[in-house]
C-alpha cells in the first residue's frame, strides 16, 4: 500500500496537546478529569471529527472514533492508547499512539483504502494510576477486570469517589456498560514510545511486542522487639531490620533464580520503625513488586518468599505478614497481528526486534477480550515518565507507517 505519513501534522498535534497541561513546558502533567485533561479531550474530539471520525464517549470516559467498515456487523480492528500524564512527565508516553493511530487512519483514507472491519481509534481513562490509585482504569472496565461496583468505590486522594469526579466531568451513564463483549474486537494494535533504551542502543527502528509482563504487589511487615541499642543483648534480640534484611535477599534471589531474564523482583519500598538510632527496630514493612511474562513462574516466585519468610520468621522469632495488593495475570501477543507487524516492517526494509513490555500498559487487560499486540518506538536514552522524554519525527513516522500497514491488512 503506497501511504504518506504527514509528520508535520503529527509532530505540530503532539505540541499542541502538550499545551494542555498543569506543569510549565516541557513538562506535562494531565491528571484524569481535572479540566486540563477536559480540555485536552475536546480538542482531541475536534481532531477527530475533522478526520471523519464518529466518536462515542462510555461511562468511565473511555473515547471510541470509529471509521465505519464496509461490514458494520464485523468485528472492530482497534487501535489506540492513552493521554493522561503523571505530574511533571513528557510529551509521548501514550499520545504517539492515540495521534500517531490518528495519522495512521488519516493515510489509510487518503490513499483511497477502504475497510470491510471498522477500525477504531480508543482514547482509555487514566492509564496512570495517579488520580485513583490503580492503572488503566479505562482498560480494566472495557475488559471487565475491574467490576463496576469496585471501581465506583475508589476514591482520589481529596475523598472524592470516581462517581462523582466522572460525573463532574460530564461522564454519566453506569458504570456497568463499559465492558464490551468478548467478540467486540479482531484484534487490538497499541503503538507506544518503548520506555526503555534496547531499541536506540541496538539501533533498530521499531520493536514487535510478543510477551506483556505484569507485576504482583506484594505488602510484607516484619514485626520483631524493640529495645535500647545499648542494653538489649545481641543474645536476645529479635530486631524486625535484620529479618528483613534477610527476607529482601531471599526475595532478590527468588526471582534472580527461576532461570528466566524475564523474572524480576524489586522491594522499593521500606519503612523502619522507630526509626531511631538508638532504638532496635521492632517493624519493617516492605513494598515488593513482583514482574513476569508467564504466570506460572512469577506465582513461584512468590511461593518461595512466602517459603523464605516462613523460614526467617522462625529463625529469627519475628512474625512476618504478606497481603497480595494485586496480581495481574501477563498476556501473550497475538501471532497473526505480531506476523502482520512483521510482514509491514519487511516490506518497507524496516529492522525490527522481537520484545517484551514491561511496563504497564492497556493492552495488558485489551488481551483479556482481544487478540493484542504492541508495537515500539525508541525513545531518547530510554527517558520516559519526565520531561525530557524524546522520540523523533523519523522514529514516529516510521512506527505510524507499519501500525497504518497492519490495520489496513487486518481490517480488509
Ligand atoms: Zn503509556
Amino acid at each position: 500500500m503506497k501511504l504518506a505519513i504527514d509528520r508535520g501534522r503529527v509532530l505540530s498535534e503532539i505540541e499542541a496537546l502538550a499545551s494542555f497541561s498543569d506543569a510549565p513546558p516541557p513538562s506535562v502533567t494531565r491528571i484524569v478529569f481535572t479540566p486540563t485533561d477536559r480540555r485536552a479531550r475536546a480538542w482531541l474530539n475536534e481532531r477527530f471529527e475533522e478526520a471523519g471520525l464518529k466518536a462515542r464517549q462510555d461511562a468511565i470516559g473511555n473515547v471510541f472514533a470509529r471509521w465505519s467498515g464496509s461490514d458494520p456487523t464485523a468485528p472492530v480492528v482497534g487501535t489506540g492508547s492513552h493521554i493522561d500524564a503523571i505530574p511533571d512527565a513528557g510529551k509521548y508516553d501514550g499520545v504517539v499512539g492515540v495521534l500517531g493511530g490518528l495519522e495512521a487512519i488519516r493515510a489509510l483514507r487518503r490513499s483511497g483504502f477502504r475497510p470491510k472491519h471498522s477500525i477504531e481509534l480508543l482514547v482509555f481513562t487514566s492509564e496512570e494510576p495517579t488520580r485513583f490509585g490503580i492503572g488503566c482504569l479505562g482498560s480494566r472496565l472495557l475488559s471487565g477486570t475491574l467490576s463496576a461496583d469496585a471501581a465506583a468505590k475508589l476514591t482520589d486522594s481529596d475523598g472524592a469517589s470516581v462517581e462523582q469526579v466522572r460525573f463532574a466531568a460530564g461522564f454519566t451513564g453506569e458504570l456497568a456498560t463499559v465492558k464490551l463483549a468478548d467478540d467486540y474486537y479482531k484484534a487490538f494494535l497499541e503503538l507506544h514510545i518503548e520506555q526503555g533504551p534496547i531499541l536506540e542502543r541496538e539501533h533498530v527502528p521499531l520493536g514487535l511486542v510478543t510477551h506483556i509482563a505484569a507485576p504482583a504487589t506484594l505488602r510484607m511487615s516484619v514485626e520483631g522487639s524493640g529495645g535500647h541499642a545499648g542494653a538489649v543483648l545481641m543474645s536476645d534480640r529479635r530486631d524486625a531490620l535484620c529479618a528483613a534484611s534477610e527476607l529482601i535477599l531471599a526475595i532478590e534471589n527468588a526471582a534472580r533464580n527461576s532461570g528466566a531474564t524475564d523474572s524480576v523482583a524489586t522491594v522499593g519500598i521500606c519503612e523502619i520503625f522507630p526509626g531511631a538510632v538508638n532504638s532496635i527496630p521492632s517493624l519493617v514493612r516492605l513494598g515488593v513488586d513482583i514482574r513476569d511474562t508467564e504466570l506460572h513462574r512469577r506465582d513461584s516466585v512468590i511461593h518461595q518468599i512466602e517459603e523464605a519468610s516462613r523460614a526467617i520468621s522462625e529463625k529469627r522469632g519475628v512474625s512476618i505478614r504478606t497481603e497480595l495488593l494485586n496480581a495481574d495475570p501477563p498476556a501473550d501477543c497475538d501471532s497473526a497481528i505480531v506476523d502482520a507487524l512483521a510482514q509491514s516492517c519487511k516490506n518497507r526494509g524496516l529492522n525490527f526486534l522481537p520484545m517484551t513490555s514491561r511496563a504497564y500498559h492497556d493492552s495488558l487487560f485489551m488481551a483479556r477480550i482481544a487478540p493484542v499486540a504492541m508495537l515500539f518506538i525508541p525513545c531518547r536514552s530510554g527517558y520516559s515518565h519526565r520531561p525530557d522524554e524524546f522520540a523523533s519525527a523519523d522514529d514516529i513516522a516510521r512506527g505510524i507507517v507499519v501500525l497504518a500497514d497492519t490495520l489496513g491488512a487486518l481490517s480488509a
